[in-house]
């Protein structure tokens, strides 16, 4: 399968890391979207929320979004986002969390 956040996490193709574990890689988006934009991974190839149906890989997904926010020094908040098919705005078929910060967000989305 040709996935490119599996050649990201398997460092086929670059990307600034900020954060990983053995089950988590977390890196710089390559088009931010706000002055912090960090895209948050499992190393395991998950295509979507959809597919997930793994309580303790979600828990720690979230818990590494919230921890990678905190070590760059988004105190003030930020926004977690899980883009999730066609209609959710999904362009990359491997599960990721946007951890955007450093800015004020608005609401609704887009
Ligand atoms: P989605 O649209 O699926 O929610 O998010 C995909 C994200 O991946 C986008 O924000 C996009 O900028 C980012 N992205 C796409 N290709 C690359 C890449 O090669 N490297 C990095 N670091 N991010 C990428
Ligand atoms: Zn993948």
């Amino acid at each position: 399968m040709d996935c490119l956040f599996c050649r990201i996490v398997n460092g086929e193709i670059p990307s600034r890391r900020v954060y990983e574990d053995e089950q988590i890689v977390a890196f710089a988006d390559v088009a931010p979207q706000a002055p912090t934009h960090v895209l948050v991974v499992p190393r395991r190839h998950v295509g979507s929320l959809d597919d997930l149906r793994d309580p303790a890989l979600a828990g720690r997904l979230l818990t590494v979004a919230a921890e990678v926010a905190a070590t760059l020094g988004l105190g003030a908040g930020y926004r977690v986002v899980v883009n999730t098919g066609p209609d959710g705005g999904q362009t990359v078929g491997h599960l990721h969390l946007h951890v955007l910060g450093g800015r004020q967000m608005t609401w609704p989305p887009g």
